[in-house]
């Protein structure tokens, strides 16, 4: 049996809290780590009971939507609403913090940033974690949710049924070739 590494455990936490996000323009999460335990979360959402962007569409100012708060801030800020420390905590994000979020993971005492996609990475933002000592690495996301497909055999079966029917009803050739191939790829058979 492999075990999922830390690493890729607490990207897919990320990478599900970004699932939930509000504004179309990123979807992003963050899950905030300290002793190997989940801390706090956050994704791109607009403040408690606000309206969503996927409702209302974006407040753009300046090429910026500015109704929502970055998944980071979130899961920092949840920390401040419970009461919860940050110093030397570690946040795994699933792309690289912008200039405002890159100030406040400093300022909280988060002490590295796993980050899965590079975004726009600001150079001011690299200086500056480099300057305080925040280590920063690339993790790429290596999606490891699978789902069980119980009815696998069931549908194959159904599917070469439906084949040889349509064989014995001589429709055309290269479709019925077409339909075979896709067939032999998704069950691989
Ligand atoms: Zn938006
Ligand atoms: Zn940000």
């Amino acid at each position: 049996m492999n075990r999922i590494s830390w690493h890729q455990y607490f990207m897919a936490q990320s990478h599900l809290l970004a699932l939930r996000s509000t504004c179309t323009r990123l979807t992003v999460g963050a899950t905030i780590v300290r002793d190997k335990r989940i801390i706090a979360g956050g994704y791109n959402g607009s403040i408690a009971g606000g309206v969503h962007c996927i409702d209302e569409g974006c407040y753009v100012i300046d090429n910026h939507c500015v109704r929502t708060i970055h998944a980071e801030m979130n899961a920092l800020l949840q920390c401040a609403k419970f009461g919860v420390p940050t110093a030397g905590a570690e946040i795994y994000v699933t792309h690289f913090p912008c200039l405002q979020c890159c100030k406040s993971i400093i300022q909280a005492g988060i002490k590295a940033v796993y980050y899965a996609e590079d975004y726009k990475n600001h150079p001011y933002a690299i200086e500056l974690f480099e300057q305080s000592g925040v280590k920063t690495e690339h993790v790429p996301y290596q999606p490891i949710l699978r789902t069980e497909d119980t009815d696998l055999a069931e549908k194959q079966s159904l599917v070469l049924d439906m084949l040889e029917e349509l064989e014995e009803l001589h429709i055309d050739e290269e479709k019925l070739q077409v339909f075979k191939e896709k067939s032999e790829q998704l069950f691989k058979l």
